[in-house]
């Protein structure tokens, strides 16, 4: 059994401020002090973000030092921006950055939970309940929670695209770019139903899912391109800008001039040594070159490089007159996503490079997207799983939001194809929490009774929030909703659109089943070790 903070325990030396004599008192309110500190920074955090909540949510602009401006509604996005000092509040962008990981949806109200948890904490606590009596009642309750989350959800099959479709849109409808729900919704569940194997896929790599951003254009623009797109316009030094039936080489070598590890000067003092330097990288580029011709490659990917120029001028002129097309510049990063898409094998080493290593195509040509060039492979022979999104948006801030927000929705099908179950939208499933985990606090006695009561009255802070966010009366609707559900309407849900509450299955708005369930465990999870700090220590380096 846990012992209360006892008073007349010998007290542990301190390093800040055990400077009087008095220390046993001072033991008895310092870990009460911290936890009200820690509390109050967490719940500033979960209170700068309240307002974002819901398709009514109001947006955050973010400055940055630089000048740079970023419009969000995105939790997570927000949190990471702030500058905050509290190690507790810090907590909090931790969480939300762990529901981004988990769930990539729910990151305001994983935050807004918290705040509402610690808030129910700090009450209980002031009744003189113990700490770690609260945050294990809480870890139980939020257990409970997915059990009724569970008990509420429907199942849904891959192949019914049109509850995708509607989950993706709801997560949608809260952001800034809301307007484009639909072509975005659509992008998002088919470029996640391409990258699966419905039949036994339980996960998705988003890396297989290239989002390119191209400003110009509008988001209705956006498309799912149906082979491989490049970044990078293909060099310009009068090669092809168009190869059919294109043999596909990656290398990871340059086609340079070597040079010396260390910062070393040669110098060259005649004009005959002078002529030979020359002559020796002449023929050093061209026999890469020619042995790179003589694999049958036309269309060469050259890994960025950081150290020299990974293709000089001088090999740029070869490989054009030799009419091979050369993207240069790929990120390190997008190597596995090339390789995996154009089934190529990435060369390290010229003796590597031969023609089994290939990618054929039907056509390799550069293409005119808005105000610059791309290099688009299609008809790839033996394709991976990837796609290609292409992303519009007429100025940077739409440009971005739409990227976080097509996230999001990749997010959500994600957790579907994860989990394979959805809920309703709209403060629905928190206020079925509230009342059965109410109903269940009566089978319990003493302190964990309180606790739980504590905790699914805290759970009406997302309708409350949704309802204050959309203009509506908050207490009047949600004595409403709680009514509904009473009477056993499980899926009653603020109707945000016409502000009163509804059946909102019937308005389309349902969440996978893995967001409410990520967000409610992961939301206990941190008010627990927030209760269970009784002290900061600073580190004097
Ligand atoms: P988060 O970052 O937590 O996902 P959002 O701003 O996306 O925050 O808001 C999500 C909340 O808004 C969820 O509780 C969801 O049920 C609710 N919601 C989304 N669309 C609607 C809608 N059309 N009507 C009512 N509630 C909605
Ligand atoms: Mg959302």
């Amino acid at each position: 059994m846990t012992q209360p903070a006892a008073a007349k325990a010998p007290a542990p030396a301190r390093a800040v401020g055990s400077s009087n004599q008095h220390s046993a008192f001072k033991d008895k309110t310092k870990p009460a002090e911290i936890r009200a500190s820690s509390i109050t920074a967490a719940k500033a955090v979960a209170d700068a973000v309240r307002t974002s909540l819901g398709p009514k949510g109001m947006d955050k602009m973010i400055q940055e030092p630089k000048g740079d401006v970023t419009i969000t509604n995105d939790g997570a996005t927000i949190l990471q921006q702030m500058k905050l000092a509290h190690p507790a509040a810090k907590m909090l962008v931790e969480l939300s950055k762990a529901q981004d990981a988990e769930a990539g949806d729910g990151t305001t109200s994983v935050v807004i939970l918290a705040g509402a948890l610690l808030d129910a904490s700090a009450k209980l606590l002031s009744r003189g309940i113990h700490p770690t009596a609260i945050s294990e009642s809480f870890l139980r309750a939020g257990e409970k929670c997915s059990e009724i989350l569970a008990d509420m959800a429907t199942p849904v099959d891959l192949s019914d695209r049109e509850s995708l479709l509607k989950s993706a849109s709801t997560s949608l409808n809260s952001k800034v770019v809301h307007q484009h729900a639909g072509t975005l919704a659509a992008t998002s569940v088919d470029a996640v139903l391409k990258v699966i194997d419905p039949a036994k896929d339980t996960n998705v790599d988003l890396k297989d899912i290239k989002i390119m951003k191209k400003l110009g254009g509008v988001v209705e623009d956006t498309e799912l391109i149906d082979g491989v797109l490049f970044d990078q316009k293909s060099s310009s030094f009068g090669g092809p800008t168009r190869v059919d039936k294109p043999k596909i080489g990656l290398i990871q070598f340059c086609i340079s001039p070597p040079k010396t590890d260390m910062d070393n000067q040669v110098v060259v003092s005649d004009y005959a040594a002078m002529d030979r330097v020359l002559r020796e990288e002449r023929q050093y580029l061209l026999n890469i070159v020619k042995q790179i011709k003589k694999s049958g490659c036309n269309v060469l990917l050259v890994q960025k490089s950081i150290l020299r120029d990974a293709v000089s001028d001088l090999a740029h002129h070869f490989l054009a007159k030799m009419k091979i097309m050369v993207i240069k510049d790929i990120e390190r990063e997008d190597i596995e996503y090339v390789c995996k898409s154009l089934n190529v094998r990435p060369a390290a080493s010229l003796d590597h490079f031969t023609a089994d290593t290939l990618a054929t195509a039907e056509l390799a040509e550069e293409i005119q997207t808005g105000s610059s060039k791309m290099v688009k492979i299609t008809g790839v022979q033996n394709r991976g799983r990837t796609v290609n999104v292409l992303l519009r948006g007429s100025n940077k801030l739409v440009l971005e939001e739409a990227d976080r927000s097509l996230h999001d929705a990749l997010c959500v099908i994600r957790c579907l194809v994860k989990k394979r179950a959805l809920i309703a939208g709209g403060g629905a499933p928190e206020m079925e929490m509230t009342l059965r985990l109410s109903e269940h606090s009566h089978t319990l006695t003493g302190v964990e009774a309180y606790c739980f009561r504590a905790f699914a009255d805290a759970l009406e802070i997302i309708p409350y929030t949704l309802a204050e966010n959309a203009g509506l009366n908050p207490i009047v609707t949600v004595t409403e909703l709680r009514n509904r559900h009473a009477k056993g309407e499980k899926n009653a849900g603020i109707n945000v659109r016409r502000g009163q509450i509804t059946n909102i299955l019937e308005e389309s708005v349902v969440q996978p089943l893995l967001v409410s369930v990520s967000a409610i465990t992961l939301a206990a999870e941190t008010v627990c070790s927030i209760l269970k700090i009784d002290d900061v220590i600073n580190v004097v380096n």
